[in-house]
């Protein structure tokens, strides 16, 4: 049933291009038809009151044992290793193909779906009624230290960049799996990271915080000149995971006028730190609270993980972005703050960030 008071949510992080990728047979369908695998496609989307995201172009590592994933996430404490580095020429080629999943994605869609890159895009899309997406990279593994496939993938659309999914690059050290910990593990970012952030802001490239350690999370605040942001990352004082950020970084985020976009990841949501999606909504609210108090109302949102994460079986899918809706207005959130946390916020971020 149609919802009237259906705010459209602009999210900073999926995973769908991923999904996509792993299921090349099917893509097509899986994009356009849809159906209950996964939480992401485009007719959930519109159910969903969806407007649109950052989509991960993410270089999958050589395929884990997914049990023993989820055996090791159930049962903190818990350190995962982290797979080995990939270099850019076997990156490139996959990096590529997600990059393209995104330009037929919009081929498809029959004007349902259009690759943005600014927020006036972004707007213009919303306005529209056509789902935006903007292009990400989770991982710069696509990227050798020369820089010269920033440059290409950028002319492609690229308008965010993390320069490290949590296994280590050329560029830096990503913080691990790990809970509870501080994000204070390892060294920070190298010389070609440091220069890799430069020719970011040089190209108006957003620099994602998420997945940083906190000695790459500080080289970056020192380097940029563009507000800090993490696209999905939660508050470290409510669950302890190093991939979750302290008071300190969000003071240091909240002094930039950045951003933070709440990750449904259960793993990061719970605070007993385990996987299981059956948490009522209180994680939720006390995440969300948490943020507000630290970053004030104009600089949280939602960066969901739909597609990477397990996620609080109340949301389920991109569906239940609704349901969450109401339960936030339950706990007292008014339809002006809900409207900056669906997507206010992140179009005020990237605008920041962009210029346009
Ligand atoms: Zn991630």
């Amino acid at each position: 049933m149609p919802n009237a008071n259906l705010i459209p949510v602009f999210d900073g992080h999926n995973d769908f291009l991923l999904r996509l990728y792993f299921g090349p047979d099917q893509r097509e369908k899986t994009w356009l038809q849809g159906g209950t695998q996964g939480h992401l496609d485009l007719p959930r989307m519109k159910r969903g009151g969806f407007a649109g995201g950052l989509f991960a172009i993410y270089v999958p590592s050589p395929r884990r044992d997914k049990t023993g994933v989820d055996g090791i996430m159930n049962n903190p404490p818990y350190d995962m290793p982290l797979p080995a580095p990939i270099p850019a020429t076997a990156a490139q080629p996959v990096a590529l193909a997600m990059a393209g999943h995104l330009m037929w994605m919009e081929r498809s869609s029959d004007g349902a779906f259009r690759l943005v890159r600014s927020a006036r895009e972004i707007e213009q899309a919303m306005d529209d009624g056509v789902i935006a997406g903007v292009m990400h990279m989770e991982g710069a593994e696509a990227i050798a230290p020369d820089l010269d496939a920033l440059h290409v993938f950028h002319a492609l659309g690229l308008k965010s960049l993390g320069p490290v999914w949590s296994r280590p690059t050329a560029f830096g050290h990503g913080v691990p799996f790990r809970f509870p910990a501080d994000p204070d593990i390892g060294p920070g970012l190298t010389n070609s990271g440091k220069r890799l952030i430069r020719e970011c802001n040089a190209l108006k490239i957003l620099v994602d915080l998420s997945h940083l350690n906190q000695k790459g999370f500080d080289d970056v605040a020192s380097l940029t000149d563009a507000p800090l942001i993490a696209t999905h990352s939660n508050a470290h004082a409510v669950t302890p995971s190093a991939r979750n950020l302290t008071d300190s970084q969000l003071e240091m985020i909240r002094d930039s006028k950045g951003m933070v976009g709440l990750n449904f990841g259960t793993v990061f949501l719970r605070e007993d730190g385990r996987r299981a999606p059956e948490i009522g909504w209180e994680p939720v609210f006390r995440h969300l609270d948490h943020l507000i108090e630290r970053l004030g109302e104009d600089h949280v949102g939602f960066g969901s993980d739909f597609d990477g994460a397990t996620i609080p079986e109340g949301i389920g899918d991109v569906t239940g972005l609704p349901t969450l809706q109401d339960a936030l207005r339950r706990h007292g959130y008014d339809d002006a703050l809900l409207e900056k946390l669906c997507w206010r916020n992140w179009v005020g971020a990237l605008r920041r960030t962009w210029g346009d």
